[in-house]
């Protein structure tokens, strides 16, 4: 894959996907180009080369439980369920859970728990469910939100833009055995906004 993509399991689960399911029909000419597109609500289904790129950062091996923040479309939820053991993905747009959810049984992704966080009062992440191997978040935040960060098990990844409302660094933090957090900075990028406590007002 261009742009250096080397994860072999990344790039073949790319492969594998057919983005077109997740994209809404108007647009499905357009499912295979390297961008990001409209699926309604405001809201997008990521670049494919930004899905590579993150969850090559996670640095999968098959044994994971994994947390995404932003369902959106699926997509992402669905490369994310072929390369780890199970995922649990947060979605506060109800329609777009619900979608996501149906594109996601049509491929018999059975190892994806979906929950819907509608209420404007509530935390950002999934804490009953704690701790995650990976946590990837596919909306921008104004910081690093330490309910995220509190929510990752030693030896943990978190993938989140960071940055404005208009324009983020993609970050990868680490928490090591003794639970400190180290950051890398990846590209820049530019996401839409990750609502909530912890993140930008609706
Ligand atoms: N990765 C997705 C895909 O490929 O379709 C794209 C996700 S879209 C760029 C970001 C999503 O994050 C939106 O659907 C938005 O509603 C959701 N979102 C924003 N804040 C959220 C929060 N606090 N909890 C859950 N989802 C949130």
């Amino acid at each position: 894959m261009a742009r250096g993509i080397s994860d072999r399991r990344v790039i073949d689960a790319m492969l594998k996907i057919p983005r077109h399911i997740f994209v809404q029909e108007a647009f499905a000419a357009q499912a295979y180009s390297d961008s990001p597109l409209p699926i309604g609500e405001k809201q997008t289904i990521s670049q494919p080369y930004m899905v590579a790129l993150m969850t090559e950062l996670l640095s999968l091996d098959g044994s994971e439980k994994v947390l995404e923040i932003g369902t959106g479309s699926g997509y992402q939820t669905a490369i994310l369920a072929t390369l780890a053991d199970r995922v649990y993905s947060a979605e506060r747009i109800r329609p777009l859970a619900l979608r996501a959810r149906k594109c996601l049984d049509s491929l018999k992704l059975f190892n994806v728990m979906l929950r819907i966080n509608d209420n404007e009062g509530s935390p950002i992440g999934w804490e009953d469910e704690a701790p995650f191997d990976a946590i990837i978040v596919t909306a921008g935040a104004p910081d690093v939100p330490a309910i995220l960060t509190d929510q990752l098990a030693p030896g943990g990844r978190l993938v989140i833009p960071v940055g404005s409302d208009s324009e983020q660094q993609l970050l990868k933090i680490t928490k090591n055995d003794q639970g400190e957090l180290e950051r890398f900075a990846s590209v820049g990028c530019r996401f839409v906004p990750l609502i909530g406590r912890q993140g930008w007002q609706a």
